[in-house]
């Protein structure tokens, strides 16, 4: 398992796909392939007819842009993220930042 990891807090991400478009473009990757993908989760919720959550998980495509760690840069997915809930970084860090979001989840590939 690597040391670093994603954390994505999901309370916050508003689906709008540009950390998929991100990682696209860095990656060059095939169409139809991608280091990330965005799904969505609809389920029934108190007060409100229906709630939704977009969570993206990290495919077995994800390098964690290593490369662009070695040259001092945040991974594409996180720079881009207008909503600013991706962090890299290291998995002890992670899990402390995790213990502080209601809602979060921690890639490790
Ligand atoms: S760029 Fe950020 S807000 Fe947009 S889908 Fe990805 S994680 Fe969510
Ligand atoms: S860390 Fe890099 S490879 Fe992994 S999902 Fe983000 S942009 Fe893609």
């Amino acid at each position: 398992m690597s040391k670093f990891g994603l954390l994505i807090n999901y309370e916050y991400c508003t689906g709008c796909h540009t950390c998929e478009v991100a990682c696209q473009q860095e990656h060059s990757f095939d169409v139809g392939k991608c280091g990330i993908r965005v799904t969505e989760h609809v389920y029934a919720a108190e007060k409100k007819p229906v709630a939704v959550d977009y969570i993206p998980f990290p495919t077995e495509l994800c390098d964690l842009c290593m490369k662009r760690y070695n040259q001092g840069e945040l991974p594409a997915c996180v720079k881009h993220c207008q909503s600013f809930c991706m962090s890299f970084g290291k998995i002890n860090d992670l899990v402390e930042k995790m213990d502080q979001q209601k809602r979060s989840a921690l890639f490790a590939p």
